[in-house]
Order: C-alpha cells, then sequence, then structure tokens
C-alpha cells in the first residue's frame, strides 16, 4: 500500500519457474527515491544482478514498471518501460513500449511487474485485480506478434512476442498492440524464459492529490501538445514520415548508407504524398492526443504504418513483406542496410569506410543473429570479392570484446 498519490501501491512479482506469483517488497521511501518507470527499474535490477549475470540466465529479471502519471487521465503518459540484462550488451536495457498494456498494469492495481525464474513451456500470464492467471501457451508459440494478439483478442493490455523472441533473436522486440518495446532485445529475454505474452485488465484507477487541478493540467497540457507544429500538425496529419522533407532539406536523409544526404525522388515517400494517397485512419497508443500511428491503404490492403525507418529507397512502401510480419521500425530499416551494403560496397569501400572495422562487424553479425537470407547475399557478395569473410576476423572480434568486458 501507499500513501502518495498517482500510484496503486504494489508491485507484482512473477515467478515463471513455479508459477506462484507474490507482492515484491516496495516502500513508499523507495518510491521517492526513484521516481518514473525507468529509474524505479533500474533500482530493483541493481539490488538484484550479481556480478556476471547473463541475460539468460534463469536468474535474470524481467522488470515492467510504469510512472506515477500513467492512468491519471494525463495526455501521452501510458507509455511503459522494459529493462532486464540485454542479450545485446549483457548489461541493463531499458526499452520504452507505446501501446496499453502500462495502463491496464496500473488498472489491474500493479505499478511494475517482476517476471523470474523460467518457465519449462511456453506460458501466458493473464494479471487482473483480482488474481493472476498462468495458460499454457504451446499452440501460440511460433505466431508472429500480430497473430497471437489476434488469438488473444479478447484480452486487454496485451504485451507479447513472436518467433525472433522464441528464437532468442539478440535484437527480438515485445509489442503491445502495434507498439514496441524495441531496444535490448528485451524480447529474447522473454523467449528464453518461455514467456509468450502478457496481458492485464482492471478497473482500478489511481488516487489523485487534486484532481479538479489536475484535470485544468491535463486541458492546458493537451493544448499546447495539439498547437505545436510538430505535435499538433506535423506528427498527426503525416507521421513520422512527415520528416522525409525537412531532413531532406537539411541534407541529413540517410540515404546509401549515409554516403549522401539527399536522395532524388524522395517526395515518393514524402508524409504529404503518402498522407494524399494513401492514409486511411490515424491511430494512438492509449491516451495519447498526438495520434502518431497511421493506417494505409496500399494495393487495396489496410496495413499499418509506414514509419520513417521503414520506406525504402526504391521509393516503396513495406505493406505485407516479411519485414512487415516480423520486424519493427527500426529493425527493418537496420536489414535493410544489411541486404543492400553488399549491393553498395564497391562505391562506399572507395568512398571512406573503415573496411577492417566493417568486416570484422559482418562476420561477428552474420555468425551470431543474421538470417539466412542476409547471410547468403553477403556470402556472394564476398565471393565475388566485394567484402571479406574470414575466420579470423570473428575470432579477433570476439578477442577484443572479451577484452572491452
Ligand atoms: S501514438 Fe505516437 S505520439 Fe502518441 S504515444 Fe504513441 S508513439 Fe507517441
Amino acid at each position: 500500500m501507499t500513501e502518495l498519490k498517482g500510484y496503486m501501491g504494489r508491485v507484482l512479482m512473477v515467478d515463471l519457474t513455479n508459477q506462484t506469483f507474490s507482492d515484491f517488497p516496495w516502500t513508499d521511501e523507495d518510491r521517492k527515491r526513484t521516481l518514473g518507470g525507468k529509474i524505479m527499474a533500474a533500482d530493483i535490477l541493481l539490488n538484484h544482478i550479481k556480478p556476471g549475470m547473463k541475460a539468460f540466465d534463469e536468474d535474470n529479471w524481467i522488470v515492467v514498471t510504469t510512472g506515477p502519471l500513467t492512468g491519471c487521465g494525463c495526455p501521452n503518459t501510458a507509455r511503459f518501460n522494459i529493462s532486464t540484462v540485454s542479450p545485446l550488451t549483457e548489461i541493463v536495457t531499458s526499452s520504452n513500449c507505446g501501446g496499453d498494456f502500462g495502463f491496464m498494469l496500473k488498472r489491474a492495481g500493479f505499478d511494475a511487474v517482476i517476471f523470474t525464474g523460467r518457465s519449462e513451456k511456453p506460458v501466458t500470464v493473464h494479471i487482473t485485480e483480482h488474481d493472476v492467471e498462468f495458460q499454457n501457451a504451446e499452440e501460440l508459440w511460433g505466431l508472429t506478434t500480430g497473430e497471437t494478439q489476434e488469438k488473444l483478442i479478447h484480452y486487454k493490455g496485451r504485451l507479447v512476442i513472436g518467433p525472433a523472441g522464441e528464437n532468442k533473436v539478440l535484437y527480438a522486440c515485445v509489442f503491445s498492440n502495434e507498439r514496441t518495446a524495441g531496444r535490448g532485445g528485451v524480447g529474447a529475454v522473454f523467449g528464453d524464459k518461455k514467456l509468450k505474452a502478457v496481458t492485464a485488465f482492471g478497473t482500478k484507477i489511481p488516487e489523485k492529490t487534486k484532481p479538479e487541478k489536475l484535470k485544468t493540467l491535463n486541458r492546458k497540457w493537451t493544448e499546447v501538445l495539439q498547437k505545436h507544429p510538430l505535435t499538433g500538425r506535423q506528427l498527426p496529419k503525416l507521421g513520422t514520415a512527415g520528416l522525409i522533407a525537412p531532413m531532406q532539406a537539411h541534407s541529413i536523409l540517410a540515404t546509401k548508407n549515409f554516403s549522401a544526404g539527399r536522395f532524388d525522388g524522395f517526395e515518393k515517400v514524402s508524409g504529404e504524398v503518402l498522407a494524399e494517397n494513401h492514409l486511411v485512419s490515424n491511430g494512438a497508443c492509449t491516451g495519447c492526443v498526438i495520434r502518431c500511428a497511421r493506417r494505409v491503404n496500399v494495393d487495396g490492403k489496410i496495413v499499418k504504418g509506414p514509419e520513417l525507418e521503414t520506406l525504402d529507397c526504391s521509393a516503396r512502401i513495406f505493406s505485407t513483406t516479411i519485414l512487415k510480419r516480423y520486424l519493427n521500425g527500426i529493425t527493418s530499416l537496420t536489414s535493410l542496410v544489411w541486404i543492400l551494403f553488399p549491393l553498395q560496397a564497391p562505391s562506399l569501400l572507395q568512398w571512406s569506410l573503415p573496411k577492417k572495422a566493417f568486416m570484422i562487424s559482418v562476420c561477428d553479425s552474420a555468425k551470431r543473429t543474421i538470417s539466412p537470407q542476409c547471410l547468403r547475399i553477403l556470402l556472394t557478395a564476398a565471393a565475388r570479392g566485394i567484402i571479406s569473410l574470414t575466420a579470423r576476423s570473428v575470432w579477433q572480434r570476439n578477442s577484443a570484446a572479451r577484452n572491452m568486458r
């Protein structure tokens, strides 16, 4: 319980190994000391992590936190934080996500939830204000994030992983609705714990110190956001694709691995053109007044997006491809860079690329995370002498990484 307004006063601890749950001790002193979800999670992990702990150790925790404004009716405060030891860096990561899970977790009566241990079989955890239920998720295992959420359509506050998380891909994401916790490979830790999905639902509302004053402040803050050129016009009207034209104007539109900052034909994927030709409706995370998300019509099919990162350099929209099914915006971008690099490599290498660094990095990534298709392209490029892949490079890279740790 808590004396502080804005909080629900409970942190849920879910033991996946034994499929039990309990309250994690978290006092008002702790709350005062760690304002905001990210700091709270960092503090919890700081006191738990032992030297040398790895992301896929059973003892690694996943800490999902909200902040004191979440669920209080304040605009744009439904976002939540996921922290854990990252499989990419083996240090603590923090990934921020929209969607509705954070809002619903608070409605279920919890400020945060901590997942510990590892389930033997795939599991879904349903959190409500009355109970925590563990459900076998074997029939969900293998489904994409979209398919999983469709299967859980009757549940609110969904948090799910897809095949990337299940297979512990080091940059795997976690989805809540169409929004993504895409940093640090938090999805891989979910997969390691066989945690396929979490849902949260409830009707509880945090207490407020001065509800009327808060309402007035919320109205004012909403007005500020709606009058601002970026949050009131550009993002709602054009989405993140609205950044294409200003980036072109300032010569910072990353083109051909940023060997150029301008792209001829940028108009075809500018926010303005997409809004005019494809936009069907806007979408939003719970409680957001900006509403930057979009649904677009591509060849008669209504799909989400695109975001700035998923607009490709041949001026088309990725709609129903593998990229859309399996990757979030930033990861799509990274994958495209990997795929296109060998094709552009000859001119780029002449330009000023640090060759050795690239070769080493290709080897390391190829060994650990890259898809078979992309690996095939890289190997073809190597066979044609465009790039170089050597076992020695892998060894050097790994030694360097070990030395850095
Ligand atoms: S809809 Fe866009 S602006 Fe609003 S919270 Fe979600 S990501 Fe942020």
